[in-house]
C-alpha cells in the first residue's frame, strides 16, 4: 500500500515538473563543469609552455657556447627556480649530452631528436621543451616539474565536485519550490472545480490575468461553466414552464370529472361535461406531443430523418387546409409567388413549421386581415426561402428578441381560444426542426406593421417546374 501512495506521488505534476528541472540542471552543471576544466587546464598547460619557450629564447639569446659564465647563468636560473624543479640540458648535433644544469632530475626519457617529433614532451613529473639553437648549433632541452599544474587542476576539481554536491542537494528543493509556484493555480482550479455542485454553479476560478496558459484555461472553464449554468437554468425553466401548463388542463379535467360525479346527471350533461373532457384532453396531448418534439431535438435525435421535400407543395396543402379557418375569422390567406423548390429535411416536420408560422399570421392578425405565403429559391446561394406575412398588429420590439424561446408569449390575452398551441412553444418548436436541417428562421416585425417570418434552408436540388400556379390559392 504504501507503494500505491508513493506512486500516486510521483505521478503528481508538481514532482514531475521537479525531477525535469532537478535532471535538467545537473545535466547542465556538469557539462558546464566538464567545459570549465577543459578549459581551465588547457589555459595553465598554455601558460606553463610559454614560460618554458620564454625560458628558451632567453637562453638563446644568452649563449652562443656552453661555457662556464654559460653554465653558472643557468643554474643561478634553476636555483631561482627550485621550487618548480626547473631544469635545462644542452646536447650536441649528434644528440650526445654535453651538459645539464645541477637540477637536472636522472630519470627523465632520452629525448628524440628525429624530425617532426612534438616540442613539448611530458614525463610522469616533468613537461620538458627540446629547442635547436641554429646560431649557438646545439639543442636545448628545458624542463619543469608539472607538479604544481596537477595540483591546480586538483584543486580545480575538488572544487567543482563541491559545488556539484552542494547544487545536487539544493536543486531538488529550488525545483520543488518552482514546480510548485507553477502549479499552484492548477491546484485552484481543482479546489474549485470540485467545490462545484449542478445546483451551485455560481462560483468561478479567479484569473490571475497573466493571460498565460493556465488563465487561458481558467477562462475556457468558466465560459464553459456560463454555458452549462445557462443550460441548466433554461431547463429549470422548461421544467417549471411544462409542469406548470400540463397542470391547467388536467385540474379542467379533474373539476369536470368531479362535476360529473357529485350528483346525477341527465345522459346530455354527461355528454356535455365528457365532450369537454376530450377537448382538454386533447389540448393535453397536443401540449405533450410538443414537449416530446423538444425533448427528442434536444437530444439532436430527429436531425437525421431528411429526406428530399418539395417545399411549394407543402406550402399549397398548408394554404388549402388553412383557408376555412382563415375565412372564419374574415382574414384572407393566400400563396402568392410559390415557386417549386425543393429542400433537404423531412415531411412531417417541415409541415409542422409551415403549418405554425400560418396558424400564428392568422391567430395575431386583425380583422380583417390578410396573410401572404412565398417559396422561392436562390440558385447562387444554394438557399431555399419560405416567407409568411400578415397584416396583424405585429410584436412589439421588447417581444421580438424572445419570441423564439420556449413557453414565451407575447400577447398573452388571446391565448385560450386560439385552438391547440396557445403554450408559447410553436416557435420555438420552429427554430428547433429548421436548425435541424441547417436552416435558419428570422423575423421581421414592428408594431402595427404586421410580422414577416422567414425560414431560410439549403436548397436540395434546382428548381423542379411548378406544381401548381403562382396564382392565389383562396
Ligand atoms: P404560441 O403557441 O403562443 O403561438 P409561438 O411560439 O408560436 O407560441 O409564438 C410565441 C409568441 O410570439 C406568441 O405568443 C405571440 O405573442 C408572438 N407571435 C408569434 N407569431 C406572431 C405573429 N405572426 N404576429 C404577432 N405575434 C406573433
Amino acid at each position: 500500500m504504501p507503494f500505491v501512495g508513493f506512486n500516486t506521488i510521483l505521478r503528481t505534476l508538481r514532482i514531475r515538473l521537479a525531477l525535469w528541472i532537478i535532471v535538467v540542471v545537473l545535466l547542465m552543471v556538469g557539462l558546464t563543469m566538464l567545459v570549465v576544466r577543459q578549459v581551465v587546464h588547457r589555459t595553465l598547460l598554455f601558460e606553463f609552455d610559454q614560460i618554458l619557450r620564454a625560458d628558451s629564447q632567453e637562453i638563446a639569446l644568452m649563449i652562443r657556447q656552453i661555457n662556464e659564465p654559460a653554465e653558472k647563468a643557468l643554474n643561478r636560473h634553476a636555483m631561482g627556480h627550485v621550487h618548480q624543479q626547473w631544469f635545462a640540458e644542452i646536447y650536441d648535433t649528434n644528440g650526445v649530452r654535453m651538459w645539464g644544469t645541477e637540477s637536472t632530475p636522472e630519470e627523465l626519457p632520452e629525448p628524440d631528436f628525429t624530425p617532426g617529433q612534438p616540442e613539448f614532451v611530458d614525463s610522469d613529473s616533468y613537461r620538458m621543451l627540446l629547442t635547436y639553437l641554429p646560431r649557438a648549433g646545439f639543442w636545448l632541452r628545458l624542463g619543469s616539474s608539472k607538479q604544481s599544474l596537477v595540483e591546480d587542476v586538483a584543486l580545480l576539481n575538488r572544487i567543482m565536485i563541491l559545488a556539484t554536491i552542494l547544487i545536487a542537494l539544493v536543486a531538488p528543493l529550488g525545483a520543488y519550490a518552482l514546480a510548485g509556484r507553477a502549479t499552484r493555480p492548477l491546484a485552484w482550479i481543482i479546489a474549485t472545480t470540485a467545490r462545484l455542485q449542478p445546483q451551485k454553479l455560481d462560483e468561478r476560478l479567479p484569473l490571475r490575468g497573466t493571460n498565460d496558459e493556465l488563465d487561458q484555461l481558467s477562462s475556457t472553464i468558466n465560459g464553459m461553466l456560463d454555458r452549462i449554468a445557462s443550460y441548466i437554468e433554461r431547463h429549470r425553466d422548461f421544467i417549471a414552464n411544462a409542469a406548470h401548463e400540463l397542470r391547467s388542463p388536467l385540474a379542467a379535467i379533474r373539476s369536470m370529472v368531479e362535476v360529473a360525479l357529485n350528483r346525477p346527471r341527465s345522459a346530455e350533461e354527461y355528454q356535455g361535461l365528457l365532450t369537454d373532457v376530450i377537448v382538454e384532453a386533447g389540448r393535453l396531448s397536443n401540449l405533450v406531443d410538443r414537449l416530446l418534439l423538444l425533448a427528442e431535438g434536444d437530444a439532436g435525435r430527429h436531425a437525421s430523418r431528411g429526406g428530399i421535400v418539395g417545399l411549394d407543395r407543402l406550402v399549397l396543402e398548408s394554404v388549402e387546409m388553412f383557408q376555412a379557418v382563415a375565412e372564419s375569422r374574415d382574414i384572407e390567406l393566400r400563396a402568392d409567388h410559390v415557386e417549386p423548390v425543393s429542400v433537404r429535411g423531412d415531411e412531417f416536420h417541415l409541415r409542422q413549421v409551415i403549418r405554425n408560422l400560418i396558424d400564428n399570421a392568422i391567430k395575431f392578425n386583425n380583422r380583417p386581415g390578410s396573410v401572404r405565403v412565398k417559396t422561392w429559391g436562390d440558385q447562387d446561394t444554394k438557399r431555399a426561402y419560405l416567407e409568411v406575412s400578415d397584416t396583424g398588429p405585429g410584436i412589439p420590439s421588447e417581444a421580438l428578441p424572445r419570441i423564439f424561446e420556449r413557453f414565451y408569449r407575447a400577447d398573452k390575452s388571446r391565448i385560450r381560444e386560439e385552438g391547440p398551441g396557445g403554450y408559447g412553444l410553436g416557435l420555438s418548436i420552429c427554430q428547433l426542426i429548421v436548425q435541424s436541417f441547417d436552416g435558419e428562421i428570422r423575423v421581421r416585425s414592428g408594431e402595427g406593421k404586421g410580422s414577416t417570418f422567414t425560414v431560410e434552408l439549403p436548397l436540395a436540388l434546382p428548381n423542379r417546374p411548378a406544381l401548381a400556379s403562382n396564382a392565389a390559392v383562396v
